[in-house]
């Protein structure tokens, strides 16, 4: 029987639960779900690419078709080199579209045998990104009920 691997990348800096949710909803539609830590980022990000590893795995613990893992350079020959069939992409509000309509069909020019699937997350989340997770607990707000515990306790060490 054919198995649907599918790579849900991103720079998850830090891990938030509108990622959560979309691994989720991943988790339930492909056999496989490989959740991809860019590595080199434009920015320096807050987190190193290990720890934002780290959390993920943590995190995603109880699925057992999800599994953690870095990558670097073009999505497109991680995703040959996992022979995996299908990139996962959240999209929140009409400001992400045109972005990822733009990566999608450059995915699709390196790649045409690799499908890029959209899914949305719970209105809750529909405005959560990491880096307002970043900006609002590096100014001391309360980012609770927004990522994982975990990730409530490392951000609190990190900025302070
Ligand atoms: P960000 O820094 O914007 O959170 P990432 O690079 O970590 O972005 O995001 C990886 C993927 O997860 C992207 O497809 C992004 O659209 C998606 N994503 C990020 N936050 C959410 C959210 N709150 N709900 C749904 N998808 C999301």
């Amino acid at each position: 029987m054919k198995s649907t691997v599918a790579i849900y990348p991103g720079s998850f800096d830090p891990v938030t639960n509108g990622h959560l949710d979309l691994i989720a909803r991943g988790a339930r539609i492909f056999d496989r779900l490989v959740v991809a830590v860019l590595q080199n980022l434009d920015k320096a990000p807050l987190f190193s690419a290990a720890e934002r590893a780290e959390m993920l795995r943590e995190v995603t613990r109880e699925w057992s078709n999800v599994e953690v893992d870095l990558f670097d350079g073009l999505l497109v020959d991680y995703v040959r080199r996992r022979n995996a069939h299908a990139i996962l992409r959240g999209i929140r509000a009409i400001s992400d579209y045109e972005y990822e309509f733009q990566m999608a069909l450059m995915n699709r020019r390196l790649e045409p045998n690799v499908e890029t699937v959209f899914m949305m997350p719970a209105e809750k989340y529909s405005y959560l990104s990491s880096r307002i997770v970043r900006e609002v607990a590096q100014l001391g707000g309360s980012i609770e009920g927004l990522v994982p515990p975990l990730v409530v306790e490392r951000l609190k060490s990190k900025v302070h």
